[in-house]
């Protein structure tokens, strides 16, 4: 799927909600479902970048998208209540959910780690995801097909030492995947992971921050399995945690 070549109108008549829609991949990824046909809702924090991203989509002329300004850090059960509610008040359907927001906290000694960093990290990449994803379920089941994209990351695969709390994020992230593609089975819904892979976005700067930029991937080298993974050529692919970079 890394070549994957999406048709102009491989995702026409769908409605894809990306979180984390304002910068790095999630932004690439809703332009790019946007100019492949589908109606894209931008979640995220920060209004003016979810504004810009809504903009770019309109200038393209895809279709019109919608923005949902929401801080996952400090969301309740009954915000993704409302959303879901408005989502089928406005749209009548949900077939994609990409799960993308996340935040890396600071690195260190598990030793040493912050509690309330700690408890934001399982809330942002975590528990808000499982919440939104439950809030969304009843529209989800109701497409003809749906796809539930969680990102993971290496790792959320093997341990390393001092990446802490976002590690174990990410290994909850593939344990929630994998609990519910299992419970999902052979029904209209498919539940993956996307492992994107060292990526040039403000996240991994923070991570790596003496790298030399130019030699990461950028967003865009991602988007064959991000448009593969929500467009209907992956009806059937469930239960897996896929790279969407090439093992070199
Ligand atoms: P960025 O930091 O560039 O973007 C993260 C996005 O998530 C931003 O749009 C940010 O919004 C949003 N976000 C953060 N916190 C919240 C919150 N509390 N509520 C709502 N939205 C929030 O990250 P990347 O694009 O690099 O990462 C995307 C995904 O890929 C993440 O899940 C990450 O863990 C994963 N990943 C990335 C890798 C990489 O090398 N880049 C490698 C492996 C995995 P705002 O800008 O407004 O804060």
């Amino acid at each position: 799927m890394h070549d994957y070549q999406a048709s102009n109108d491989a995702l026409k008549e769908k409605v894809i909600l990306v979180t984390g829609a304002g910068d790095g991949i999630g932004k690439v990824a809703a332009i790019e479902y946007a100019k492949h046909g589908a109606t894209v809702i931008l979640l995220g924090k920060t209004v003016a970048k979810l504004e810009a991203v809504y903009d770019e989509i309109v200038a393209l002329g895809a279709p019109q998208p919608a923005i949902v300004p929401l801080d996952m850090k400090g969301a309740t059960k009954q915000h993704y209540r409302d959303l879901a509610a408005t989502i089928e008040n406005e749209f009548g359907r949900l077939d994609g959910l990409l799960n993308n927001a996340s935040i890396i906290g600071s690195l260190g000694p598990l030793e040493h780690f912050c509690v309330s960093t700690f408890e934001n990290i399982m809330k942002v990449n975590v528990t808000a995801q499982a919440v939104l994803t439950k809030s969304l379920f009843p529209l989800l089941r109701k497409a003809p097909h749906a796809s539930i994209v969680f990102t993971s990351s290496g790792v959320g695969r093997e341990g390393r030492e001092f990446w802490g709390a976002y590690a174990i994020s990410k290994f909850a992230t593939e344990g929630m995947m994998q609990t519910w593609s299992k419970e999902v089975g052979k029904t209209n819904i498919r539940i993956n992971c996307i492992n994107p892979g060292a990526t040039r976005t403000a996240m991994r700067a923070i991570a790596f921050p003496g790298e030399d930029k130019d030699k990461l991937k950028t967003p865009a080298d991602l988007m064959p399995t991000y448009l593969y993974m929500m467009s209907d050529d992956s009806i059937g692919v469930n239960g897996q945690s896929i790279d969407a970079q090439p093992k070199n």
